[in-house]
């Protein structure tokens, strides 16, 4: 797909996003560089004109109409329909284009960002990025590093070439609707330290324009182990011991953006490392990183939720028939996923896969509630082990104060907590901010987790409703660390800003 393809792009096509009935297509036809061609006795229409108009409220430069006659026009239409570019051709430098997408990409990649977004309004561009989860304003590059400030032209045919670049990857419909949403993924001739960049692109009020870059970052770049992204030691060698086991449930659950896929992919990295020679299949919704060694069947670009939960299930049905060792399952969402994860663990193999929960003991009511029989929900040898992650700020330890627990502004409740824990040591919180990588004291973001390996009774109290006995069983009898007793080590070693607990999650 050729970007010069989508310039030419004859809006008013049939499904065009300019919407122009069979009467109105023998009168005119606009393109998306703002050539305006109109047949010559309809230069005065009404519809013609008000058309005309809606095209340039929805933001295309319009340039001087060009008076045609009916035959050239239809036949315009008709090259177009066959699939050829019927509009005239404008001179892009395409690759110009391309580079500023990458140059975009390249800065972002540089600071550590998780996202770009970018918001095309009626009359100015909003570049920001997202960095240890705060969005900040992207600045321009060069020396004077000022704001980043472009034309809404200019913004909306940067939404276009990236959408480009992803249907040149081949992970995108073949044409770019500048009024509709629309996903994609760019994986191909990215910065280093990118292995894929993920797009959504948004219509929003006044003919605006969102578009929400997400970067994927190579293992190389983040660190290659599962200790790098902040699980402790104890939870390391527990996670290692899973990848050792050749049956049940791994369940990995946390809010959006809480790294679920990161942790993912790092286990099955693990895993396949640890287990060669087995058929590794994963179905995802489309496929977040490249996993070598397994066979990664995507699920992607479909409109509503509903083709999507059904295509998800018959890809994981289509998995379990695909003589595997091992199956990863992006997400379970339905209960003819939950399904078929569970008739998977049961006919002797390991799952790994995420679900929305609110913390790791509400794991299992969750997959009750999607309709999976409590007899499968008791068995620990089916769902082996449930962990629950955040991310949090992680504290620049070059710049850091250390203060009293009892002076850090903390709720009394969690003062109470450290002041027993820390036995005289201080709290450390941000510092002032000392150089390129930390950004007002904080440099990048560290998991905080808690990890449940059940025993049958945790798992039938669960199953029966008593939250609170299972919460205390797990903790007395199994050892259990709660999320909150994990941050507390990690305020204690330094790692996290107290503050952090108080505000985001914990009490
Ligand atoms: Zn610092």
């Amino acid at each position: 797909m050729q970007i010069t393809n989508l310039i030419d792009q004859l809006l008013t096509r049939e499904g065009g996003p300019l919407r122009a009935s069979p009467i109105l297509r023998d009168k005119v036809a606009i393109f998306a560089d703002g050539r305006c061609l109109i047949s010559r006795p309809n230069g005065e229409d009404v519809d013609v004109i008000s058309l005309v108009a809606l095209a340039g409220r929805l933001g295309v430069q319009l340039k001087a109409p060009e008076y045609v006659d009916l035959g050239s026009l239809r036949s315009l239409y008709a090259d177009n329909d066959a699939g050829e570019s019927g509009g005239p051709r404008i001179s892009r430098d395409d690759t110009s284009m391309q580079r500023e997408v990458f140059d975009l990409l390249f800065r972002a990649r540089q600071e550590g960002a998780s996202d770009i977004h970018l918001l095309v309004e009626q009359d100015m561009v909003t570049v920001q990025m997202r960095i240890n989860g705060a969005l900040m304003p992207m600045s321009s590059c060069g020396a004077s590093g000022g704001e980043l400030k472009w034309r809404p032209e200019h913004g909306r045919q940067i939404c276009m070439t990236a959408y480009a670049m992803a249907a040149e990857s081949g992970t995108a419909d073949s044409s770019y609707d500048p009024f509709g949403f629309q996903a994609g993924r760019i994986v191909g001739g990215l910065p280093e330290g990118l292995q894929a960049v993920r797009l959504q692109f948004n219509p929003v009020g006044y003919s605006g324009r969102h578009m929400v870059m997400r970067l994927l970052y190579t293992a190389q770049t983040i660190g290659d182990s599962l200790g790098d992204l902040g699980f402790s030691e104890a939870q390391v060698a527990l996670l290692s011991e899973l990848a050792d086991q050749q049956t049940g449930m791994v369940v990995i659950s946390g809010p959006t953006g809480s790294g679920k896929s990161t942790t993912l992919e790092r286990l099955m990295r693990l895993i396949v490392g640890r287990n060669p020679g087995e058929c590794v299949l994963s179905v995802e919704d489309p496929p977040e990183y490249k996993l070598p060694g397994v066979i990664q069947l995507p699920v992607s670009n479909l409109r509503s939720d509903e083709d999507r939960d059904v295509a998800y299930a018959d890809a994981v049905a289509a998995a379990l028939r695909s003589d595997p060792d091992r199956i990863m399952i992006g997400e379970v969402r339905t209960r003819a996923t939950a399904h078929h994860a569970f008739k998977a663990a049961m006919t002797g193999h390991q799952v790994l896969t995420t679900l929305h929960a609110n913390d790791a003991l509400g794991v299992v009511p969750r997959f009750r509630d999607i309709g999976v029989d409590s007899y499968k929900l008791r068995d620990p040898s089916l769902v082996r082990a449930v962990l629950m992650q955040r991310l949090l700020k992680r504290l620049c330890p070059r710049c850091r104060r250390a203060v009293d627990p009892c002076r850090a502004g903390l709720s009394r409740d969690l003062a109470r907590r450290l002041t027993g824990f820390l036995q005289g040591r201080p709290v450390f919180l941000p510092g002032p901010g000392c150089g390129a990588a930390c950004r007002q004291g904080f440099v990048g973001r560290t998991v905080v987790a808690e990890l449940i390996l059940p025993d049958q009774k945790l798992l039938s109290l669960l199953c029966t409703g008593e939250r609170q006995a299972a919460e205390k069983h797990w903790k007395e009898r199994l050892g259990g660390l709660s999320m909150l007793d994990n941050a507390i080590l990690k305020i204690g070693d330094g790692h996290i800003d107290p503050l952090q607990i108080d505000n985001k999650i914990f009490i």
